[in-house]
């Protein structure tokens, strides 16, 4: 007898297919079975999927009956229920098909590897779990507050938000609450997630020490981009087969299949980088507070600054109003009487003109580097200068293909466009008027690197020796493994000034830091983006925490956070002065709720894209006629069309149009039936070139 199977497979995104087709077998399959299957001419890889509504191949290829499963991947057992829920839910929420996201969860060489080196791969055998040689360990006896958090934790249910200061050992808590799954349950798997694993490599390996000894070498896998395919599906086996029982990953590790799931940590949950920029804009924070609750697993959101919606979602009860759906967990202190530092105001309308380093600051830098301490230099912008101007005829180094400038980068003397990569020499004279006094306007992170070399080149260390400064940035990072190298050198004292973008603020655990400085950050007090605030707070507090981690650095010079702005009595400047992120939360979000922004509202994008903007404005204003009536009647707020603030890059413009509403549910019943009007539109607007809905943006 011949059965009818759903397969989700990878449909187009624009097909509105939503990806399940049906197939025939004459076996039945179990949903989350892979499979292979014909689909117009070529072969794809599927999930066999619940008897969800599907369409037929035959609707997208010509033959009329439908085509055969061509064969099942031996080897691996089906994917959980769980997981296709959890795949199934994203796809709605953030409104692709269910399709993409199954395959895109899914390791490419699932796909890639043919029938015969499928066989082959199955055929290796697995190694005997080593035996771990590493570094022995002391652990450490949970301080006070560590030990109340470790019991509120296993007495309710969560989701809990620890908030706990830098250096409050928070990575200690997510160590002993998995160390206690684990123990309880000899099949438990735990899911700890971090925003770039890179910028961190001592977590892995702090995971590992404290595991491996019990558990095996193998008890621990990554799941990042940065690994090969090889590696991907060999960890991705080892966690769907359930021997690995701790999966240490960035976003993408959400969708791990882990049957046996008992605990998920998100560490510093605040990080934007826990949004997926492109395909289905998931937020993997959000989407492990679904996944724990789907699963029964409990889930841990840690942070210094958590994001205002966790914060909001956290709130005690009040006299009026019941407590938020999180758990708050507080751990005010840092461990080892590490002080935090002391935070430091330097106002530049005092400082002569084009000042880049006022003079306290620069006699503080010199006389901790003699005492051989570490100091940070943060300046969010890379490249030697982010204009390059022409002193005569007011020419300036825009790129051609974007609404940008071109960044002087000096090392190559190139100009170079970090929209769309565009890069040209830098020319010898004015391009327009053919003066030969072009000059670069404002500073990054190349030029400060110069300068500071100059400033302190009489500068010796203890040793007597000149100092060093190294540069960190995603240019001087770009060849694999050289952000690994440049920390290590970091770490091992070899540098004394370090100057870099805000990948020098995240979680590095640099012991001899007691200075750390930040340049140029006015900027963000005053962006049109509600959220500039909150991230320059956050990236501020985090650049603090790096200061003062070792106490017994402390207890020879208090460390010290230096902030040079034209706006020192800014609130912001003030809650980060007592290290108060409370009271800078409630201020932001009194702002908000005023103002009726997220958390207090929720709010969708459709950007489109398009030769020129009339078109990308025609699409998206024809899609707010469309859905005119459907938002009246449920209160949501279609806005215009706008240009996108970086309105064209590569010769495509770019628009995009907000969508808001007071109710979550609202949005997306809103969302969900106006995605067909949407698809239906394209055909009248053929020059536009894509759209894409972003559901819960970061960046407006
Ligand atoms: P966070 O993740 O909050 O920044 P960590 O967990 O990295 O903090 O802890 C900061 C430092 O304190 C680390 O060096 C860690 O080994 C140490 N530490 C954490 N908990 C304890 C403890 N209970 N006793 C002693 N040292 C601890
Ligand atoms: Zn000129
Ligand atoms: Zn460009």
């Amino acid at each position: 007898m011949l059965h009818q199977i759903s397969v989700m497979v990878h449909t187009p995104a624009h097909s509105g297919l939503g990806g399940a087709l049906t197939y025939e077998s004459n076996i039945i399959h179990a949903p989350g079975t892979l499979v292979r299957v014909p689909l117009g001419s070529r072969e794809l890889l599927g999930v066999v999927w619940d008897n969800a509504p599907a369409h037929t191949a035959t609707e997208i290829a010509a033959p009329l009956q439908l085509r055969a499963i061509a064969s099942v991947l031996d080897g691996v057992a089906p994917l959980s229920v769980h997981w296709r829920h959890l795949v199934q839910f994203a796809a709605r929420y953030y409104q692709r098909s269910a399709g993409e996201v199954a395959l895109a969860a899914l390791p490419s060489q699932l796909r890639d590897l043919t029938t015969e080196q499928w066989a082959r791969r199955l055929k290796r055998k697995p190694k005997a779990v080593s035996a771990y040689e590493g570094a022995t360990q002391t652990i450490p006896t949970p301080t006070d507050e560590q030990a109340q958090v470790l019991t509120d934790i296993a007495a309710h249910k969560g989701p809990f938000l620890l908030f706990g200061n830098t250096g409050s050992g928070k990575t200690e808590v997510y160590l002993r609450a998995a160390q206690a799954k684990l123990e309880r349950d000899p099949q438990a798997q735990i899911l700890v997630m971090v925003p770039e694993i890179n910028l961190t490599p001592q977590l892995e390996e702090r995971f590992r020490t404290r595991f491996a000894p019990q558990w095996g070498a193998d008890c621990l896998v990554a799941m990042h981009s940065s690994l090969t395919p090889a590696q991907r599906l060999k960890n991705w086996l080892a966690a769907h087969s359930g021997e690995a029982r701790i999966v240490l990953g960035t976003r993408m590790a959400v969708f791990a299949s882990m049957p046996h799931l008992q605990l998920i940590v998100v560490d510093e949950e605040h990080d934007p980088s826990y949004k997926q920029q492109e395909g289905a804009r998931y937020s993997a924070r959000d989407l492990a507070i679904y996944r724990g609750q789907l699963e029964g697993a409990k889930v841990i959101l840690g942070s210094a600054t958590p994001s205002l919606e966790s914060w909001h979602h956290s709130r005690p009860a009040t006299a009026i109003e019941p407590a938020g759906r999180y758990m708050r967990l507080a751990m005010p202190s840092r461990v080892g009487q590490g002080a935090l530092p002391l935070v430091r105001r330097v106002d530049m309308n005092r400082q002569p003109y084009k000042t880049v380093f006022s003079n306290h600051l620069l006699d503080a830098m010199r006389e901790r580097v003699t005492r051989g301490e570490q100091i940070l230099v943060l300046l969010n912008r890379r490249g030697y200068a982010p204009v390059l101007n022409c002193n005569d005829c007011g020419w300036k180094s825009e790129c051609p293909h974007c609404s940008a400038y071109r960044v002087f980068h000096k090392l190559d003397r190139t100009l170079r466009c970090h929209h769309c990569g565009f890069t040209q020499p830098v020319p010898r004279a004015c391009p327009s008027c053919g003066n030969l006094d072009i000059s670069p306007l404002g500073r990054g992170t190349e030029q400060l690197e110069e300068h500071l070399a100059e400033l302190l080149a009489d500068v010796r260390r203890p040793d007597s020796e000149p100092i060093r400064i190294a540069r960190i940035d995603a240019d001087s990072t770009r060849l694999k493994g050289e952000l690994e190298r440049q920390l290590a050198e970091v770490h091992a004292g070899a540098v004394d000034v370090l100057v870099g973008t805000q990948m020098i603020a995240k979680g590095h655990d640099f012991r001899r830091v007691t200075l750390v400085a930040a340049l140029n950050t006015d900027g963000a007090l005053f962006s049109s983006d509600f959220r500039a605030p909150e991230r320059l707070f956050s990236l501020l507090m985090q650049a603090a925490g790096r200061a003062g981690r070792d106490a017994s650095m402390s207890l020879i010079s208090p460390c010290e956070m230096w902030v040079q702005s034209f706006h020192t009595q800014h609130p912001l400047f003030e809650a980060l002065k007592q290290h108060d992120y409370p009271t800078f939360a409630e201020q932001q979000l009194q702002e908000r709720e005023q103002a009726t922004l997220p958390p207090f509202s929720f709010q969708a994008l459709v950007r489109a894209e398009a030769r020129s903007q009339e078109a990308a404005q025609g699409f998206l204003n024809a899609a707010r006629d469309a859905g005119a009536a459907l938002a009246d009647e449920l209160l949501v707020d279609l806005y215009p069309a706008v240009p996108m603030t970086i309105q064209r890059v590569a010769n495509i413009e770019r628009a995009q149009m907000l969508i808001e509403c007071t109710s979550r549910k609202a949005l997306q019943h809103f969302l969900a039936h106006w995605q067909s009007d949407l698809h239906a539109m394209r055909s009248a607007h053929r020059q536009v070139i894509r759209w894409a809905v972003d559901v819960d943006p970061l960046a407006i």
